[in-house]
């Protein structure tokens, strides 16, 4: 296969420029220009004459969770609705195209389609009055359920609410239909678990979707865990199904210590086939900011912005950590951590500094995910102990959440620590994208788009459903487009330690390529948001083709 007279951007060491570029047999075999290739043509060659479109590596997502975000999708799905009317729509439909199906469930609603965030059964009852129906909203905390769920989960006005939760009631007290918190479980219990057949299924859904937005390759942030995602990996491995590369990071259940090793090494020497391993080991360390759970080194502030007693979570003790992550280190595992704010971010690099120094320096590639707030001296640490930053850009913006339950929380210095990509990546620290899908769309245009201008295009709806305003979030931590497009190929390639075979356009790495049809290079906020994959290979097999391609 030939591409010709195209915009080939190859991500090679010196960001070089090409128009062409030779595939056979799965492998890149020339990259240069019309002439460099015509030599290689023969009677069986396929030449693509890309007529200055974009020629890129395949896109790399560092932190996605796509068995679960494609299970939502083949359910029913309202994370691209955003009024009522189009929920009642979907609802019914997918109703009525699943007679079968014990439970309705999927979810992925917006709070601000309905009055007070909060949806009511008789709405439900209407579309689906049969059986019972789940369907959790955007951002996970709260769902919307019917007459039937909550009369099986036996929910009456009488219910007290959960320690950790609340059942939205009338003025009567009696169940509306919206559950919050912890008062989903009264009724998520009673749902069939999801099967392996499930999650196979999510996962071939969701690696259509992600081989449409361009992604060949990704690193899953949680398999091993309560759900059978990790058996869905390896049996779609198995049968030749998976034609991402993925590696997957064991689940670290933080209820338990050090013991947990010797099954985390069991489950990843019997998990490696075909294009899947799990050689990385996820470790939850702090919550989310929203919510004061994310670790913080001084309390969060209050609405009167007076300190309180509040420093958020560290799920696994700092001391313990580091011991724990020795371990993995020694046992050559990567270590994928969660940390948000500034103190899990600080506990994290101090337990590797802890397993550098007894191990010595490996490449072992350890990242620290979502980095949401990084206290400045902590910057130029990633880089000498040699931890990736795994970013997710499309948070970095000015929108309502972070506005009025971020910032103010925060107080007005810490604020400006948040998302520092541009400072990290001139501490030399080495930056990899990710999406988190599905809490956040997968779409590289938008999260590049975003990276760029640190604003948001105008088709972009945060996880609450709101745009956001045109205001640049903290500008001096935009990031040229050759650096974010880097992020998501190169970046996300060396986390994955796929970087010496993709991630780039050169002789002798795999032909994982996408075609855009725009060149990104010139192209503003809106426009990039919306540039368009053509078509996606992996190893020069056509994964993905649009019609408009030929
Ligand atoms: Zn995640």
């Amino acid at each position: 296969m030939v591409f010709t007279n195209g915009a080939v951007y190859t991500v090679d060491a010196a960001r070089r420029w090409a128009r062409a570029v030779a595939v056979r047999g799965g492998r890149i075999v020339a990259v240069g220009t019309d002439d460099d290739v015509r030599d290689l043509v023969g009677p069986k060659t396929e030449v693509h004459d890309l007529k200055g479109r974009m020629l890129l590596p395949g896109f790399q997502d560092a932190h996605c969770h796509p068995p679960s975000a494609g299970l939502q999708m083949i359910q029913c799905d309202l994370s691209d609705a955003y009024t009522a009317a189009e929920y009642a729509r979907i609802v019914r439909q997918y109703a009525v195209e699943h007679p079968d199906e014990e439970w309705i469930q999927g979810g992925g609603w917006s709070m601000d389609a309905f009055p007070g965030g909060t949806p009511t059964r008789d709405v439900l009852d209407r579309l689906v009055p049969d059986r019972p129906a789940f369907l959790p909203n955007r951002d996970g905390h709260g769902a919307w359920v019917n007459s039937k769920a909550l009369e099986l989960a036996g929910i009456t006005g009488e219910t007290p609410d959960p320690p950790d939760g609340r059942i939205e009631r009338d003025e009567r007290g009696e169940p509306t239909g919206t559950l919050h918190e912890g008062a989903m479980d009264l009724v998520e219990k009673l749902m069939p678990p999801v099967s392996e057949e499930d999650m196979e299924k999510g996962l071939r859904a969701a690696q259509e979707y992600l081989h449409s937005l361009g992604i060949t390759a990704w690193q899953d942030a949680i398999v091993g865990g309560s759900y059978p995602s990790l058996e869905a990996y390896v049996s779609a491995a198995g049968k030749g199904e998976l034609t991402a590369r993925v590696v997957g990071a064991l689940w670290w259940d933080r209820h338990r210590g050090g013991e947990q090793i010797e099954e985390l090494i069991e489950k990843r020497d019997r998990s490696s086939v075909g294009r899947f391993r799990a050689t990385t080991v996820k470790i939850m360390q702090d919550g989310v900011v929203e919510n004061f759970t994310a670790g913080v080194l001084e309390p969060y502030l209050d609405r009167n912005r007076k300190p309180t007693a509040n420093r958020g979570l560290s799920f696994v003790d700092p001391e313990l950590l580091k011991g724990h992550v020795t371990r993995l280190d020694a046992e050559g595992f990567q270590v994928h951590f969660h940390a948000l704010a500034e103190r899990a971010v600080r506990e994290v690099l101090d337990a590797i500094e802890a397993a550098r120094r007894a191990n010595r320096m490996n490449d072992n590639r350890h990242h620290i995910a979502h980095i949401q707030v990084v206290h400045p001296d902590d910057i130029p640490r990633f880089r000498e102990l040699g931890v990736v930053a795994n970013a997710q850009p499309l948070w970095a913006t000015f929108d309502g959440q972070m506005e009025h339950l971020t910032i103010p929380f925060l107080g007005p210095e810490r604020a400006t620590w948040q998302y520092p990509f541009a400072a990290l990546v001139r501490s030399g620290a080495m930056l990899a994208f990710g999406s988190d899908w599905f809490v956040s769309s997968p779409n590289p245009m938008w999260e590049m788009a975003i990276a760029v201008n640190r604003m948001a295009p105008a088709t972009y709806r945060n996880v609450f459903g709101e745009r956001a305003t045109k205001e640049a979030f903290l500008p001096g931590e935009r990031l040229d487009l050759a650096t974010a497009i880097h992020a998501f190929t190169m970046g996300s390639a060396y986390v994955n330690h796929l970087d010496d075979m993709t991630g780039s356009i050169e002789a002798g790495k795999h032909a994982d390529l996408v075609v855009v049809r725009e060149n990104l290079f010139d192209l503003g906020l809106d426009d990039l948001a919306e540039a368009k994959v053509l078509l996606t290979l992996v190893e020069g097999d056509p994964v993905f083709t649009d019609p408009s391609f030929g």
